[in-house]
C-alpha cells in the first residue's frame, strides 16, 4: 500500500485524485490540504484518516480544529502548514494540486524531503523549473506529470530513447472562444470565460485554457519535465480533446495517447508510477466522434501563447514575471475588476518593465512575483 500526500485536496484535482484513492482501495492518505473550504475539507478527514491536515487561512484552520477534535487529527494552518503537509513523514508520494506559485515551497521541500512529486502544480514548474528539477535530479526523486498533455507525452515516451525526440506536439482544445475576432473577446464576461467546452477544471485554470496562457504555461512546463527546447514544442489545436499529445522522433513516427476527457485517466497513471491499472469510465467511440480536425493556433487574437513563448525563451526570472502577471489579472478578472483582454494587457505591462535576472534562486523568484504584484497594483488598481 503506497501513501501520498495531497496538497489541495478540496480542488478539482485534489478532489479527483481521492476519487481513485477511493476506487482504488491501493493508497492511504498521509495530509490533506485546502485554501479554505474546512466543509469539504472535514468531510475528507473523516473518510480517509490523514496523519494531519492543514488550511492556509489561520481562522479557518482553528474552526477546523474545534470540528474536528474527535478525530484527534493535527491541524495546521498557513505556510507552516502546507509545508508540514509536504514533508509529513509517512508519505512516498505528493501530489501537488494547489493552485498558483505558493506551491513553490512545498514542492520543494517534498523533494527535499525525498518524495516523489505527482506534478498537477504547473505554475510551480514554470517560475522555478531549474531548481525543481535540479533538486530533483540531487534527490534521486520522480516527478510524473498529472497535467494530461504532459501525461501523454509521458506515456508517448514510455521505452523510447528521449535523445530521439524530434517534437513535441502539444495538443490545445482552443477554448471557448476559438474562432474569435479581438473585438468580440472585449465583451468576455467571466461566466462565459468559465465555460469550458471539454474539460471541468478549478477556475484559475479554466481562465487560463480561455486565453490559452494555459497553453503558454504548459509549454515552459514541457521544456523542463522533458529537457527540450522551445523549438521542439510546438502547439497544435485539435478541438475534440481527443488526442491528449503526442511525439515526434527523429524518423518522423509519431506516438500520441488519445482517450475521454477525464483527469482521472493521468491522475491515477501518476500515483502508480506511470503503470497501467483499470479506470472505470467512457471509452473512446470513434465512429460515434466521426473525426478529430486540427489546426493552427490563433497566436495573434490568443496572444497570451506568444508572450509566454516569448518569456519561456528569455528564461530566468522572466517566466516568473509572466506567471505571476497572469495570476495577478486572473484572480482580478474573477472578481470583474478588468475587463477580459486586460488579462494580456497586464501581462505584457509587466514584462515590458522587468529587468531579467538570468539565475534566480528561490528568494528572487518570490521577490520577482512580489514585485510583480506591487507594480500590477499600483498602475492598474487604484
Ligand atoms: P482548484 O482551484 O480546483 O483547487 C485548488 C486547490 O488549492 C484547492 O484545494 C484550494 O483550496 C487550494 N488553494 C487555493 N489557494 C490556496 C492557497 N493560497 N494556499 C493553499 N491552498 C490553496 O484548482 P485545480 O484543481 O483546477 O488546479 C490545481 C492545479 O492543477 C493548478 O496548478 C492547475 O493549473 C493544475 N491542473 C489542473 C487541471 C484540472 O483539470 N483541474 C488539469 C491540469 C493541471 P480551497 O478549495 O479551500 O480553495
Ligand atoms: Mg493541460
Amino acid at each position: 500500500m503506497k501513501t501520498i500526500s495531497i496538497l489541495g485536496s478540496t480542488g478539482s484535482i485534489g478532489t479527483q485524485t481521492l476519487e481513485v484513492v477511493r476506487a482504488t482501495g491501493d493508497f492511504t492518505v498521509s495530509a490533506l490540504t485546502a485554501g479554505s473550504n474546512i466543509d469539504l475539507l472535514e468531510q475528507q478527514m473523516r473518510e480517509f484518516h490523514p496523519a494531519m491536515a492543514a488550511v492556509m487561512q489561520e481562522e479557518k484552520a482553528e474552526e477546523l480544529r474545534e470540528r474536528t477534535r474527535d478525530l484527534g487529527i493535527p491541524v495546521y494552518a498557513g505556510m507552516d502548514g502546507l509545508l508540514a503537509a509536504a514533508t509529513e513523514p509517512s508519505a512516498d508520494m505528493v501530489v501537488t494540486a494547489v493552485v498558483g506559485m505558493i506551491g513553490i515551497r512545498p514542492t520543494l521541500k517534498a523533494i527535499e524531503a525525498g518524495k516523489d512529486i505527482a506534478l498537477a502544480n504547473k505554475e510551480t514548474l514554470v517560475t522555478a523549473g531549474h531548481l525543481v528539477m535540479e533538486a530533483a535530479r540531487e534527490k534521486g526523486v520522480c516527478i510524473y506529470p498529472v497535467d494530461s498533455e504532459h501525461s501523454a507525452v509521458f506515456q508517448s515516451l514510455k521505452q523510447e530513447d528521449h535523445s530521439k525526440i524530434s517534437r513535441i506536439l502539444l495538443t490545445a482544445s482552443g477554448g471557448p472562444f476559438r474562432g474569435r475576432t479581438l473585438g468580440e473577446l472585449e465583451k468576455v464576461q467571466v461566466e462565459d470565460a468559465l465555460k469550458h467546452p471539454n474539460w471541468s477544471m478549478g477556475a484559475k485554470i479554466t481562465i487560463d485554457s480561455s486565453t490559452m496562457v494555459n497553453k503558454a504555461l504548459e509549454v515552459i512546463e514541457a521544456r523542463w519535465l522533458f529537457d527540450v527546447d522551445f523549438d521542439q514544442i510546438e502547439v497544435v489545436v485539435q478541438p475534440q480533446s481527443v488526442i491528449h499529445s503526442m511525439v515526434e522522433f527523429v524518423d518522423g513516427g509519431i506516438m500520441a495517447q488519445l482517450g475521454t476527457p477525464d483527469m482521472k485517466l493521468p491522475i491515477q497513471y501518476a500515483l502508480y508510477e506511470g503503470k497501467r491499472n483499470y479506470l472505470g469510465g467512457d471509452r473512446l467511440d470513434f465512429a460515434a466522434l466521426g473525426q478529430i480536425t486540427f489546426e493552427a493556433p490563433d497566436m495573434e487574437t490568443f496572444c497570451g501563447l506568444k508572450l509566454g513563448y516569448e518569456a519561456g525563451r528569455q528564461g530566468g526570472s522572466v517566466p516568473t514575471v509572466f506567471n505571476a502577471a497572469n495570476e495577478f489579472a486572473v484572480a482580478r478578472f474573477l472578481e470583474r475588476k478588468i475587463g477580459y483582454l486586460d488579462i494580456v494587457r497586464m501581462i505584457e505591462d509587466a514584462l515590458s518593465v522587468h529587468k531579467r535576472i538570468a539565475h534566480p534562486d528561490l528568494e528572487a523568484i518570490l521577490e520577482t512575483e512580489a514585485e510583480t504584484y506591487r507594480y500590477l497594483e499600483s498602475r492598474w488598481c487604484r
